[in-house]
């Protein structure tokens, strides 16, 4: 396995990213997502594919995935950037939406040994605080589910699977009204010409009304039947 910077980490797992969200990482999509132009992305990703093993695939047309070898340093790096985040609640008292910029520099320079033991510590979890899943030590990662709540029908009775975790201003808002994993909310209306949701959330006397950025932060899946406390 190469020894790979922090810059190339951060290519494999854009790449990784939206692969998996997309179907494909164009160098379009590459450049908006690392903020990069898209003569450097094409630079990088043709000494990725000349990397010994090579770490992508990259056709000029089709874009670019990750190897075997390009996922596993991918998944390493997504598995310390999660942990991290739940360390930086869970032990040191952050609160979710301070947590993303910490991990993203941290990431790159946590040793597998510390990120186990991390791990230990915090009990194997399974999920970060946005909801993502952890990647385990063999790197198996569950595969993602639900849907952008800016998606969801008027009615839908939902819970909140995850949320996106790099708007610190929209994880606040999010923690204001109670939108976090777990939660479940009902849809009772779309108004303004769609671009306005109202919701029911559980635990709330009120509905909450929220904006575009704040409904496409959001991934929900159809709420499981509960049955009520006695
Ligand atoms: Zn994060």
């Amino acid at each position: 396995m190469p020894e790979t910077s922090p810059s190339v980490q951060d290519y494999l797992k854009a790449i990784y990213h939206l692969a998996r969200r997309e179907g494909r990482a164009t160098t379009t999509r590459l450049a908006a997502v690392l903020g990069v132009t898209p003569a450097s992305v094409t630079g990088m990703l043709k000494r990725l594919m000349a990397e010994q093993p090579p770490l992508v695939v990259y056709h000029p047309r089709r874009g670019a995935t990750v190897t075997p070898a390009g996922e596993r340093v991918a998944l390493e790096t997504i598995r310390r950037h999660r942990l991290l985040e739940l360390f930086l609640v869970r032990v040191l008292g952050y609160r979710w939406d301070e947590v993303h910029e910490e991990a993203e520099r941290l990431e790159h320079v946590v040793s597998e040994q510390m990120t186990n033991r991390i791990a230990q510590l915090l009990g194997e979890p399974a999920f970060d605080p946005h909801g993502h899943p952890i990647p385990d030590r063999k790197l198996a990662l569950p595969a993602v589910q639900g849907f952008p709540l800016a998606q969801a029908e008027v009615g839908a009775r939902l819970q909140v699977v995850s949320v996106s975790d790099g708007d610190a201003a929209v994880l606040r808002r999010l923690a204001e009204v109670g939108l976090q994993p777990g939660a479940v909310v009902r849809v009772a209306g779309r108004t303004a010409g769609d671009h306005l949701l109202s919701l029911a959330i559980r635990g709330r006397a009120q509905p909450v009304v929220i904006g575009p950025a704040v409904a496409a932060a959001v991934f929900v899946a159809p709420a499981p039947e509960m049955t009520e406390p006695a």
